[in-house]
């Protein structure tokens, strides 16, 4: 175990603006591990699939046991920086756009700091790898393995200090790092009001049903179908279950250039609706709203 190499990224991670940072060890999670608070993470996951709940998102079916399973990643990986950013702006919130994507794409900013950590690695002779959304890994599940808080009824992953308005990222290594201890708790306890505020009651206990989510039908579904729920106002995601959460409280305008909030973030419907595709499509370059298509925007633009 490498503690001087683990106090140096450490600092790195500080040094390099993220909110919270923690080490896990690479070993490979089964479903069947009930201590194990990731692995129950995991079991869920699994059980969700199961069920169709991911809805058009068939990438996530393949090959579900790689995302626990570190060295599908890269071979001989030994530990894992799991790192949180925040992108929480504001408790006044009337914007039609999700807060994560009020700023510039979290992936550019989050990837080349990661990197800066993967190239401190290399130059001590560990291989290592820096990912975002990107990898097949359940990052939630490592988070939680690396002590960063808990899966919330929301499905989302709840820090004491920061909330759920955060980014996960991390680097997968192969140098053996000095874990921090899994975060064992479950501070959600009798609380259900973000099931209770889902306005199509898409949430049960810890699991999502995305064929009824606002967030997935704006954002991610490959196409759009009959019997989609209305979306409530909202043309770019959904925060409903982030902003009745109690442990968001605690959260803090984040600090991060990037995240700033752009313009777009500020706009009533009314203001969408008259921008034509091109400046759509402009709009969307370097913020998280590329991952939707500008005729998607239109449709939902015109949904009640
Ligand atoms: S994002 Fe919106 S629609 Fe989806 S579960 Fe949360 S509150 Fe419900
Ligand atoms: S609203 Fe309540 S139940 Fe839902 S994630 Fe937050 S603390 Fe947990």
């Amino acid at each position: 175990m490498n503690i001087a190499l683990t106090k140096a990224i450490q600092a790195l991670a500080e040094g390099l603006g993220f909110d919270a940072w923690g080490i896990a060890a690479a070993h490979s999670l089964t479903p069947l591990q009930p201590e194990s608070p990731a692995s129950v993470a995991y079991h869920r996951y699994l059980t969700w699939l199961s069920q169709g709940k991911q809805a058009g998102m068939q990438y996530l079916s393949q090959n579900p046991s790689l995302r626990m399973d570190p060295s599908s990643l890269l071979p001989g990986a030994q530990s894992l920086l799991l790192v949180l950013q925040s992108y929480f702006h504001t408790r006044r919130h009337s914007s039609p756009i999700a807060q994560y994507a009020w700023g510039e794409d979290y992936h550019i900013s989050l990837r080349r700091r990661l990197q800066i950590i993967a190239d401190y690695l290399a130059r001590h002779d560990a291989e290592a790898r820096p990912f975002v959304d990107t990898a097949p890994l359940l990052e939630k599940a490592w988070a939680i393995e690396a002590g960063l808080g808990w899966l919330g009824k929301n499905t989302l992953l709840l820090n004491r200090q920061l909330g759920s308005y955060t980014f996960i990222g991390g680097v997968v290594t192969t140098a053996s790092l000095l874990p921090d201890a899994p975060f064992r708790e479950d501070l959600c306890g009798t609380c259900n009001r973000c099931i209770e505020a889902c306005p199509t009651h898409a949430l049960t206990p810890y699991e999502l049903d995305a064929r009824r989510c606002i967030a997935y039908w704006t954002i991610e579904a490959p196409t759009l179908e009959e019997g989609m729920p209305p979306t409530h106002g909202w043309i770019f995601g959904c925060d409903i279950c982030q902003q009745v959460c109690p442990w968001n409280r605690f959260a803090k305008p984040q600090g991060e250039i990037a995240f700033r909030p752009k313009p777009h973030a500020f706009w009533s419907r009314e203001q969408w609706s008259q921008l034509s595709k091109s400046q759509l499509r402009k709009l969307q370059k370097n913020t998280a709203l590329r991952r939707s298509r500008p005729e998607k925007l239109e449709v939902f633009l015109r949904s009640p």
